[in-house]
């Protein structure tokens, strides 16, 4: 709401005047930046062995930032639906990042099914694949789905949560992933059970493999 009469105003603090990635030049100092230096298997850099389970089946992550700090602050703000245009330059540096990374560009893009808040009708993961996809001029796929009653992720370990998670997934037109390279784009990466899921759906489904992209880790 606050930023209907300060549109320019920083994302995080909500004090500075914006200077990129909808955050002033004092909290985009503080970012932790991942990206390349980071771990393949989770996305954070100096993360510790066995930071992932190991059957997790994609075959990178990608995070553009640590999820603390201002970038937790602006990642929480794009969720709660503050700027859509912010979370198009978000993508845009994920696209980016991913082509230092030597990455090729996929047939397919698509996010994890959405829960909760929505951004413009769409969940915010499912918004930065749809303009990833526009971006690497890839087909948005949005048949990952999950079936109601799925138990809160936050009062799950990893294990049973992606015992749960795969549990309560499911694909739709799930002809359209077979035989393709596909870019899984997520908000937040953090124990990486959702992106396990997914991909376990996907490679079931016939995709050559999958890459998760995410804009926190
Ligand atoms: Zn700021
Ligand atoms: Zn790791």
């Amino acid at each position: 709401m606050w930023d209907f009469f300060f549109p320019s105003r920083c994302l995080a603090c909500g004090k500075g005047e914006r200077k990129q990635l909808g955050l002033c030049s004092c909290c985009l100092g503080q970012v932790q930046w991942q990206g390349l230096g980071g771990c393949i298997r989770c996305g954070r850099i100096g993360c510790r062995q066995g930071c992932v389970p190991p059957d997790h089946g994609y075959r990178r992550v990608l995070a553009l930032a640590a999820y603390s700090g201002p970038w937790r602050s602006l990642v929480l703000a794009l969720k709660n639906g503050r700027d859509l245009a912010v979370a198009r330059q978000v993508a845009k540096q994920l696209v980016a990042l991913a082509g230092q990374a030597g990455m090729s560009s996929p047939d397919v893009v698509t996010a994890p099914p959405g829960a909760g808040k929505v951004l413009w009708g769409r969940p915010l993961a499912a918004a930065m694949a749809g303009e990833t996809a526009k971006l690497v001029e890839a087909r948005l796929f949005n048949g990952l789905m999950r079936r109601p009653g799925r138990p809160a992720q936050v009062e799950l370990d990893s294990c049973r949560r992606l015992e749960g998670l795969t549990e309560h997934l499911y694909l739709q037109n799930e002809h359209l992933v077979y035989g393709k390279a596909v870019w899984l784009v997520d908000d937040v990466f953090t124990t990486g059970g959702t992106a396990a899921a997914c991909t376990e759906k996907l490679l079931a489904a016939g995709a050559s493999g999958v890459w998760v992209i995410a804009s926190a880790a």
